[in-house]
């Protein structure tokens, strides 16, 4: 069945999208050696894996390849966990936040590595770097102290901090006190890298059924079989890599409790004038807030595009599109009078810890989910990890597992839980704390 257009995000991504491909017919009575349930970075990655150790996958995907966050995103590629590296130190010891650092640049070697593979020029990849724009003097100094540990205890060298007039002459903001810039970071165009992965492995004989939901999965002997509207099929091994998207259907009911999904949304303006252009991310790099409902921006060819917070709940709301649109004015006030075009959201998956999670459910069933909104580089490596922990390997991945499933407890309070947490946040970014 191909994928419908319903549900889809009226997007710029969507809008400036390669013509989307045809994987062949979805159906029948079908046997694989492993099914993978959803078709984002995770799913594709997982199967490009699957397909190197001589494994015949088939991906079921509920909408389309790319229909989620996989297609939706900001198209940031960066190495950053939502934690710190030196405060995994302080924790958990330097060897486990040594491996933590390098598993971040591995991500991004692996979104590299992929787009090369797979020739996917359309991505428009592009090693630009990441910058971190510090909202307060207290958020710059913690930046700054971030930085020279990365720089003297890590030896990374991709580090380079900037003071107030660089930040202004970068953003063509004058709304930070400094920042930090990342080199090994860059951008990306979502959409055309999760079709250009698809049509990477469905080229090496990957099955791709789109339509097709998981909506029931039960173990059959020495076979797990999946059942979806178009079709069973029997397989020896399933991964789950559905992340923010985990309660679609019952098909996912064993890995739902173990994530939060959270709205992100994202705006994007129309063409920019000539001469705002030559001011604002002149460098073309992202950019990134300090704040803890953090906002990122980019540039998109001749437009600029800013995310951060979306609505809470099932649906998108008008009230977060503005709030956004209002954060976008405060931070380049020259902007006013450029129109919005596009306004979309998607769902990330937050765990309790912030650490993204990969393990088994027993000897048949793994997961690989949870990327608290940083998924591009990340799932693009976990899904490869994903795919050797589904086959009984236990490669050295330090806090991302392989774990046992965490269940997030008081499921059912999740919605007001994450609306008093965000309120927090929201206020003591407000109070510049
Ligand atoms: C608005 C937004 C902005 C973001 N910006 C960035 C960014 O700039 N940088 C960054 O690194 N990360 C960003 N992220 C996060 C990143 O996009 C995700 O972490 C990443 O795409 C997760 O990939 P995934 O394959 O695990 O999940 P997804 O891409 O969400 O895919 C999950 C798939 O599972 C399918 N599915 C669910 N249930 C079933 C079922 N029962 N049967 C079959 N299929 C099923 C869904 O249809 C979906 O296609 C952003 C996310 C959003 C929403």
């Amino acid at each position: 069945m191909a994928a419908s257009t319903k549900g889809w995000p009226a997007s710029l991504w969507r809008e400036t999208a390669r013509p989307r491909p045809s994987f062949g017919e979805a159906g029948g009575s079908q046997r694989a050696d492993v099914v993978i349930v959803g078709g984002g970075y995770t799913g594709l990655s997982a199967a490009q894996r699957f397909v190197e150790r001589g494994l015949r996958p088939l991906i079921v995907e509920a909408n389309g390849i790319g229909w989620a966050a996989s297609g939706r995103n900001g198209g940031v590629v960066s190495p950053k966990f939502r934690f710190a590296i030196p405060d995994i130190a302080r924790r958990h010891g330097l060897g486990v936040a040594r491996r933590m650092a390098e598993l971040g640049h591995e991500a991004v070697e692996a979104v590299e590595a992929a787009v090369r593979r797979n020739g996917i020029a359309d991505a428009d990849l592009a090693m630009t770097g990441n910058l971190r724009c510090a909202h307060s003097s207290g958020a710059f100094d913690a930046l700054k102290a971030e930085a020279r540990t990365m720089r003297e205890d890590f030896g990374d060298e991709t580090i380079r901090i900037l003071d107030r007039d660089e930040v202004a002459e970068e953003t063509g903001s004058q709304d930070f006190v400094g920042g930090v810039l990342v080199s090994h970071a860059g951008l990306i165009h979502p959409l055309n890298y999760a079709l250009g992965l698809a049509e990477g492995v469905c080229g090496r004989g990957v099955g791709i059924w789109e339509g097709a939901p998981a909506t029931a999965i039960r173990h059959d002997g020495s076979e797990v079989v999946v059942e979806t509207p178009v079709g069973a099929i029997r397989a020896k091994h399933v991964l789950f890599a559905t992340n923010g998207y985990s309660d679609l259907t019952p098909g996912t009911a064993a890995i739902r409790r173990s994530v939060i999904p959270f709205r992100s949304a994202m705006v994007a303006t129309g063409p920019l004038p000539e001469e705002l252009r030559a001011r604002l991310l002149r460098h073309g790099r992202s950019y990134s807030e300090t704040r803890r409902m953090m906002r990122w921006f980019r540039p998109y060819r001749d437009r600029l595009i800013f995310g951060g917070r979306g609505a809470f709940g099932k649906t998108d709301s008008k009230a977060a599109f503005d709030a956004l649109e209002r954060a976008m004015q405060r931070v380049f006030p020259d902007m006013e009078g450029v129109p919005v075009t596009h306004r979309w959201s998607g769902l990330v998956a937050m765990t309790l810890d912030a650490v993204p999670q990969i393990g088994r459910l027993d000897d048949r069933i793994a997961f690989a989910l949870g990327y608290n909104g940083a998924g591009i580089a990340m799932a693009s490596l976990m899904g490869r990890y994903a795919a050797d922990v589904t086959l009984g390997d236990r490669p050295d991945l330090a806090l991302l597992g392989p774990r046992k499933l965490p269940n997030v407890p008081f499921y059912s309070l999740r919605e007001p839980a994450v609306r008093l947490t965000a309120g927090w946040y929201q206020f003591l970014d407000t109070i510049g704390r």
